[in-house]
């Protein structure tokens, strides 16, 4: 039942720039750029504690324009991902687009490619996983691969106002949004708590 298993698994898929690091108009092109957002590792560790694999997926074209190469890319991740140990926490994987919007390619966000990337390397059922971006850009990526969509307003809440935000509720319904990163991660660990209990009180009465 190996395969049973890997379609529940317990996913969240990480938006990058205004998620979890600060976000940079003029994109992150060195570890002496990367800034994490307050309390955003410390999130991704307790998720990682309460079961859920965490996932990167992020547009970097910065790449495309030349602004930084795959070395500086990968030096990037590889800090964050030594900063992200030192809470106890891990990214399983970090997928990224490194086209330019004039590229036309399929992988760009808010496209779903990447996403769909993510749900092959890890034989996911997309409706499953968990989405959580900055941006209008990562809710829209988020309902096009038909993940469970969340929205961290924290760093960039200049870019969505309150008449932006109505519209997005009223585009995606479904979406919930968080503070930051640390405040997804509570409500995702709560909300997965109730409903354990919730199917562990159900199994009890089924067995009666
Ligand atoms: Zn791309």
């Amino acid at each position: 039942m190996r395969s049973d298993h890997s379609h529940s698994m317990k996913l969240v898929i990480l938006g990058r720039d205004g998620t979890i690091n600060r976000y940079r108009d003029d994109h992150v092109k060195s570890i002496d750029e990367l800034e994490p957002l307050p309390g955003a590792l410390e999130a991704v560790a307790r998720l990682n504690h309460a079961g859920w694999h965490t996932v990167m997926a992020t547009n970097q074209p910065g790449i495309g324009r030349g602004l930084l190469d795959m070395a500086a890319l990968n030096a990037v991740h590889m800090r964050l991902s030594q900063l992200l140990a030192e809470k106890g926490g891990r990214l399983d994987a970090a997928f990224f687009c490194p086209h330019t919007p004039e590229e036309g390619c399929t992988c760009r966000k808010p496209l779903p490619g990447l996403i769909r990337q993510v749900g092959e390397r890890f034989s996911v059922d997309l409706s499953t996983v968990h989405m959580v971006g900055a941006s209008l850009k990562d809710v829209q990526t988020a309902l096009a691969a038909g993940c469970v969509p969340h929205l961290v307003q924290g760093d960039r809440l200049g870019v969505l106002n309150e008449l932006q935000l109505a519209e997005l509720k009223t585009q995606v319904p479904n979406v919930r949004l968080h503070t930051d990163l640390g405040a997804f991660a509570d409500y995702l660990i709560q909300e997965d708590r109730r409903r354990a209990k919730a199917e562990a009180r159900a199994a009890g009465f089924a067995a009666e």
